[in-house]
């Protein structure tokens, strides 16, 4: 019988491409960190309600794609597709604007879209954010971008396009409905099924419809539609991404189809990621969402990149590090009776911070060092019989092969030795 896999759109996050991904999350804390943003965690599951009304009914995310179910006490559950729903409810539960204003977070976890699968686009996927909620003010929103380009930056992927858009307020959105719906009209036999339906239901998704594109160039554009406050608006964003100096493409096509979404919308496009899967992250503002979830109208802005993604950028650029040895130091039994005091030489080395790998097992000795190198071990402690009747050890260098028969009371003192050698001589 074959074994049983994992399920399809999932991987495994496997030690060699750990420190990649803690140095991911490293790099986030302290950019976000920068900025005064804290660390938030919500549960990776909330009420279905939750996510359709934070997300949208409507959407492709909760009409096709959440992994919702009915818990054993009958509870609607859905999986969380994205962070923004889960972290304002929990930021305005936990009453935390009533205190400072605005609440500025990051968070970091996986979600779950029932996408299909392909390169740079799974099931279970992961995600940094931010969030800075609890007031409206466009040198926020230039705040958060910033703080996109400079993570972004600081792992090192360049070859990033900021992509900015306004869509106004909801009177804005009204009359740029208006517009769309008299565009697009005249063009309804020649639209597929879906957009008419959609035309008058919600025009503006037909702009992100893959098989209607070709009506898009032509169709109005958001920016035509803003009144001169919202205009004010977007121009102070832009001017404090010029005076940060922060490069920036205005994309009037860059819309989102939900109401609540105000003001600021942008993505980090990438050179490298091909097609839809092009976007390493994305954000705006949600001024309208806190009362859609039934809380007092709070505003708010945010990003949220994608974990898998960022890697992959950062691993073409050379810039992620890659697998790290399991451990500085093996320290071996040279027979199996020397086993417990093998033991206690490696207690002796942890405890003076070395990570140190026991080898108690029957191989040769020679097998037993091979393993310590395959382990990337820099030293190896050798306890044999006569180490034990000298209460010494061997610490071998497994650099230069050369080793010494050291008493256990300098057993520590030689590894930090030796193991500071190897740092100082190239590789
Ligand atoms: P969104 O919440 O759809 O704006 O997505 C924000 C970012 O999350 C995207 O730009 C991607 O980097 C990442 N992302 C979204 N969906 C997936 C997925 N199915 N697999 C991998 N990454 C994803």
């Amino acid at each position: 019988m074959p074994g049983i896999a994992a399920p399809r759109g999932t991987r495994d996050l496997l030690p060699a491409a750990v420190p990649a991904w803690e140095w991911l999350h490293d790099v986030h804390a302290r950019v976000t960190g920068s900025f005064g943003y804290q660390l938030v965690d919500t549960p990776i599951f909330e009420h279905a309600e939750l996510i359709e009304r934070g997300v949208g009914t409507g959407t492709d995310v909760v009409d096709k794609e959440t992994y919702t179910f009915t818990d054993r006490g009958g509870r609607l559950i859905t999986l969380r597709p994205e962070g923004t729903a889960g972290v304002l409810r929990a930021v305005l539960t936990a009453n935390l604007v009533q205190e400072i204003r605005p609440v500025r977070v990051r968070y970091a976890g996986p979600m779950f879209r029932y996408d299909r699968p392909q390169a740079g686009r799974f099931r279970q996927f992961a995600q940094v954010g931010v969030e800075c909620i609890g007031e409206r003010s466009p040198h926020l929103d230039a705040e958060v971008m910033e703080m996109g380009w400079r993570f972004i930056a600081a792992l090192g992927v360049s070859g990033v396009a900021l992509q900015v858009n306004s869509l106004g307020d909801l009177d804005d959105r009204q009359r740029y409905r208006a517009a769309l719906i008299a565009y697009y009209e005249p063009l309804q036999d020649q639209l597929c099924d879906d957009c008419r339906v959609r035309l008058h239901v919600n025009p503006l998704r037909l702009l992100d419809c893959k098989r209607d594109q070709r009506f898009v160039a032509a169709a109005p554009v958001i920016t035509d539609s803003l009144s001169p406050e919202s205009r004010a608006y977007f121009d102070t964003v832009l001017d404090d991404l010029r005076a940060a100096a922060i490069p920036f493409e205005p994309n009037p096509r860059l819309v989102r189809g939900l109401d609540y979404y105000m003001h600021t919308s942008f993505e980090f496009w990438h050179e490298s990621l091909k097609g839809a899967q092009n976007a390493l992250g994305g954000g705006g503002r949600y001024d309208g969402l806190a009362e859609v979830l039934g809380y007092p109208a709070t505003p708010g802005i945010g990003y949220a990149m994608g974990t898998e993604r960022l890697l992959i950028a950062a691993s073409d650029a050379g810039s992620a590090p890659g697998a790290e040895p399991a451990c500085d130091a093996v320290v071996a039994a040279v027979e199996p009776p020397q086993a417990q005091a093998a033991a206690a030489a490696a207690r002796t080395l942890r405890a003076a911070g070395v990570r140190a790998v026991l080898d108690v097992s029957d191989r040769k000795i020679d097998r037993k060092l091979r393993f310590a190198d395959r382990l990337g071990a820099r030293v190896c402690v050798l306890i044999g019989p006569d180490e034990v009747a000298e209460q010494g050890a061997t610490v071998r260098d497994m650099g230069n092969r050369q080793q010494q028969r050291v008493p256990l009371t300098r057993l520590a003192a030689a590894v930090a030795e030796a193991l500071a050698n190897q740092e100082v001589t190239p590789a």
